[in-house]
């Protein structure tokens, strides 16, 4: 009788390094996979250091649209001057941030490329709401999923007119909607103000109650079966010629075959030493969340004049939102937090948050100019994949982007095709 030849794929070592939402859905799709991996993550897996700690909450399969679009480049001057409207430019980083800026806008400059962009972001929205109850009912934590929907509320007419375009093309592209007029919205969210006229709800949303926690249990998931975490933080990458044979921390060496960058911001640094040079910047973002508020919703809920998430979570209803351009490292702008206050005190007439206690965050949206994450090989070695770079949406592109890096790491044709649409030599 003859030996069958031993495949040495079988029993490779692939490790993760990152241990946010897209680190997480890597790791455990990996494993499905077949293969054995380390996930390594130099803070507190769920801790606040991570944008997957303090995000807005949303699982959306309708978060198909870019951020950058036509005629945005007319609203710049105004970002540079007013450093507390929803978006804004920090002077003194400027001319850091000139070229992601400009980058930006050109990738929104028509809606051809909007529509283009829409088409490459579909494929990691396919059901992510299915894959979070699947995986969060084997953690034990299906409960931190609420399947509830979300709505962004309108003012007036025009205001939604304004969006139209936006709305037409996620309808197109197969997302559940449902325009909503003003009695309609008192009756499926009462305590919400009456100045809100309109609204469009999406149906297939889910919103999670504490991603933090979720991220936690996750990575007790992927430990229960079998995989190993480990605490450090990476900062090189050994060869053997192209041929990865490991990693190394400032205390030990981690042996693997393979690697996947999923470090959220700080994944820039790590891809460049590895001499792939990717416009990453920080969009840094807050939240504050009020302990008893005295309100309750029954939706996720984004208000367009705002641009906030609206979300009940098990610690209170949390505000989430602002994008700040300045860099990694800067000190955060607390009032930044405080500002979106104001907007939930429109929001909802009878909101006490006075006295009450309030939690405040800052975290990095690891963000491109064309709003489309890095899901692909690097340039030095086909064993490290790349997987960072979702912006404003990591918490729903997560499930997908899981899928496809084990496509990846398995040499699947398919997931080999599609991450054509995430090369980070597009740049
Ligand atoms: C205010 C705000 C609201 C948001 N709302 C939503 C929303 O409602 N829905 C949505 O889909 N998305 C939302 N997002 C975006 C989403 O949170 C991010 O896209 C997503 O969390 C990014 O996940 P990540 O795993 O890539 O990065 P992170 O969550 O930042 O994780 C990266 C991890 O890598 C670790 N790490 C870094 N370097 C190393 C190293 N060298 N070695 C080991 N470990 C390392 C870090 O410690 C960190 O834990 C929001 C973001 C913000 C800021």
């Amino acid at each position: 009788m003859q030996n069958s030849p031993i495949d040495p794929k079988e029993h490779e070592t692939i490790a993760v390094i990152g241990g946010g939402i897209i680190g997480l859905f890597s790791a455990l799709s990996l494993q499905e996979s077949g293969k054995q991996v380390i996930l390594i993550e130099r803070d507190e897996i769920g801790g606040r250091q991570a944008a997957s700690f303090g995000n807005g909450c949303w699982i959306s399969p309708g978060a198909v649209m870019p951020i950058s679009y036509p005629g945005l480049w007319r609203s710049v001057p105004r970002f540079l001057m007013d450093p507390n409207g929803p978006f804004s430019v920090r002077w003194q980083y400027l001319p850091k941030l000139a070229g992601w800026l400009l980058r930006f806008i050109w990738a929104g400059r028509n809606w051809a490329q909007i529509e283009d962009q829409v088409s490459k972001r579909l494929p990691l929205l396919k059901q992510p709401v299915q894959r979070y109850l699947q995986l969060g009912t084997e953690a034990g934590v299906a409960d931190l999923i609420r399947q509830c929907g979300a709505i962004y509320l309108y003012r007036s007419k025009k205001e939604l007119e304004d969006d139209q375009r936006g709305w037409d093309l996620r309808r197109d592209s197969g997302v559940s909607l449902q325009i909503l007029n003003g009695e309609d919205l008192r009756q499926i969210e009462p305590d919400l103000s009456p100045d809100y006229q309109y609204g469009v709800l999406m149906p297939d949303a889910a919103m999670l109650t504490d991603p933090g926690a979720f991220c936690a249990a996750l990575a007790k998931l992927f430990v229960k079966r079998g995989g190993t975490h480990l605490k450090g933080e990476i900062s090189e990458f050994i060869f053997n010629g192209e041929k990865l044979t490991g990693l190394r921390t400032a205390t030990e060496e981690v042996r693997c075959d393979k690697a996947v960058i999923a470090a959220g911001i700080w994944s820039k640094k790590l891809a460049a030493l590895l001499g792939d040079k990717t416009p990453l910047v920080s969009e840094r973002g807050y939240h504050i969340t009020i302990a008893d508020p005295d309100v309750q919703i029954n939706h996720g809920l984004m208000p367009a004049d705002g641009k906030m998430a609206v979300v009940a979570t098990t610690t209170g209803l949390r505000l989430a939102g602002q994008v700040e351009l300045s860099s990694v490292d800067a000190p955060p702008r607390w009032e930044r937090a405080h500002i979106q206050l104001g907007h939930a005190y429109r929001l909802f007439p009878k909101l006490n948050a006075a006295g009450k206690t309030h939690d405040v965050w800052m975290g990095h949206r690891p963000s491109t100019p064309d709003s489309l994450p890095v899901i692909c090989r690097s340039k030095k070695s086909p064993d490290i994949i790349y997987a960072f770079g979702h912006g404003h949406t990591g918490i729903s592109m997560a499930p997908d982007t899981g899928l496809l890096v084990a496509g990846l790491v398995t040499d699947n044709k398919e997931a080999e095709k599609l991450s054509e649409n995430y090369l980070a030599r597009r740049f």
